[in-house]
């Protein structure tokens, strides 16, 4: 079984049911919908094809990925040439007179928050312009790096100015209503900065009775200086990558998401690497041998989960490239089993001290696996945060916590009917052993939260599967 999980961003290149299928046969776990592409009849038929493969016991969990609050170039009826070295003027008013090129933006606080950068980027920096004057129309001048045209709607950034707009829209609040009634599992909330904007979320959620679990992005440097209270008020973090780079020097990168990898493990909370994973298999059948590097230090730091973004949504090669994925993160969890300790994370109460116990029992009788009964899926992430080297199988009673379980590392959720302890634990003790993941005979560690009539009865217990 893989350890670490995969998430993949549907898009014009999957979006048949044959597609979802061969992604989800291909390892996708959860199916991460970009709410920044797509009309809403878009998502409805997305979220019909899931549930139709759902039903065919496939397990994929659900992602909205909000827009956020974004700084766009404006419409143009023809991409801008724009040529290096050429002066343009950025402006979030239409200009009549303006002789030198007018890219407009969509945000009138443009030239106040520009004072607290020096270059404009354009797609991820695709585009880089020095800034040369902040104008008292509002206006901005600023002169290209190089040569390149311009086209609707471009994204763009100001590395590490904070920038004043809110970081939910009103279109934001509106996607995550929908998600909530369309009951996904996971909303993935971009251009976070500040964890009140979570709990903003979180509230609303409660409001809309949705128990979909919060992935906060990580794509600014704001983000970066509040990592600790953002992690503490997550269910989730994903390192973007893309935006992430554009804000903060790129050579920041790399220690910055193993840091958050890192802080993610201590406080359990899962973690996703994403953006420009396999970013070559867009256009090409196999990946570059950095970029096989990249995936497999995702894995070897023992994250969550890796992402794709173009590679699944818009590529010429989707299916291939989860394939490439699936068999690197597998080939390098095999060498991770030669170093069994993982990394020494914190305990920080007693549900963490039991579930650390059951780990350190696991490894101390060579079970093969980690059976844990689990309403609500606490339990398995309180495990699953010791990155223990054999499976954990969570068997749970409701499918809705078996798809909230898809993103935590080395966690096999399975439904079973839950009924008096001992029958529970046969019937889950079933389920691992059908599942292929554990055969009879083996020696596996039994964890569980049964209710009895006045309290949970937590109980660890290693058993031999019939
Ligand atoms: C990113 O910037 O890395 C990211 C995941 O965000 P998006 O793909 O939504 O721009």
């Amino acid at each position: 079984m893989r350890r670490t999980k995969i998430v993949c961003t549907l898009g014009p290149s999957s979006t048949t049911l044959e597609d979802i299928h061969e992604l989800a046969k291909a390892g996708m776990n959860v199916a991460r919908i970009n709410l920044s592409h797509g009309k809403r009849e878009d998502r409805l038929k997305m979220l019909e094809i899931i549930r139709t493969l759902r039903k065919e016991s496939l397990t994929i969990s659900i992602m909205f990925d909000t827009k956020g609050a974004e700084i766009r170039t404006g419409e143009v009826e023809h991409p801008l040439p724009i040529t290096k070295g050429q002066e343009v003027i950025f402006s979030p008013n239409r200009l009549e007179n303006e002789k030198r090129t007018v890219i407009s933006v969509n945000y009138s606080g443009f030239s106040q928050d520009v004072r607290e950068t020096n270059r404009i980027l354009l797609d991820n920096g695709e585009m880089i312009f020095d800034i040369v004057k902040i104008n008292d129309d509002g206006t901005v001048t600023a002169r290209s790096q190089n040569e390149g045209q311009i086209g609707s709607r471009r994204h763009i950034t100001l590395p590490g100015a904070d920038i004043d707009l809110p970081s939910l829209t009103q279109q934001d609040w509106d996607d995550i209503a929908f998600g909530a009634e369309q009951d996904v599992d996971y909303f993935s909330l971009s251009f976070i900065r500040r964890a009140e904007e979570i709990q903003e979320v979180r509230d609303f959620l409660t409001k809309h009775k949705s128990a979909a679990r919060i992935i906060t992005k990580i794509e600014t440097k704001q983000a970066v200086a509040n990592i600790a209270e953002i992690i503490a008020v997550s269910d989730g973090i994903m390192v973007a990558r893309g935006d992430l780079g554009s804000d903060l020097p790129f050579e920041d990168l790399p220690s910055i998401q193993d840091e958050i990898v890192s802080r993610c493990h201590d406080a359990g909370v899962p973690v996703i690497v994403a953006t420009h994973m396999l970013e070559s298999m867009i256009e090409h059948p196999s990946p570059t041998r950095a970029e096989v590097t990249d995936v497999a230090h995702a894995a070897m730091t023992r994250s969550d989960a890796t992402m794709l973004s173009g590679e699944t949504a818009n590529g010429k090669y989707p299916f291939k490239a989860v394939e490439a994925m699936d068999r690197i993160l597998r080939k390098t969890e095999s060498y991770l089993q030669r170093f069994p300790l993982s990394p020494v994370v914190g305990v920080r109460n007693d549900r963490e001290a039991r579930a650390e116990a059951a780990v350190s029992l696991a490894f101390a009788t060579n079970a093969t696996a980690l059976l844990v009964f689990t309403k609500s899926g606490q339990t398995a992430r309180e495990v699953s945060k010791f990155r223990p080297n054999v499976p954990v199988i969570a068997l749970t009673n409701s499918t809705s916590t078996q798809y909230k379980l898809c993103l935590s590392y080395g966690v096999l959720p399975l439904v079973i009917p839950f009924s008096d302890p001992e029958s529970t634990v046969h019937e889950g003790m079933r389920a691992a052993v059908e599942s292929g993941t554990v055969s009879s005979g083996q020696n596996v560690v039994l964890l569980s939260d049964m209710q009895t009539k006045d309290a949970p009865v937590q109980s660890v217990q290693t058993r031999t599967l019939a």
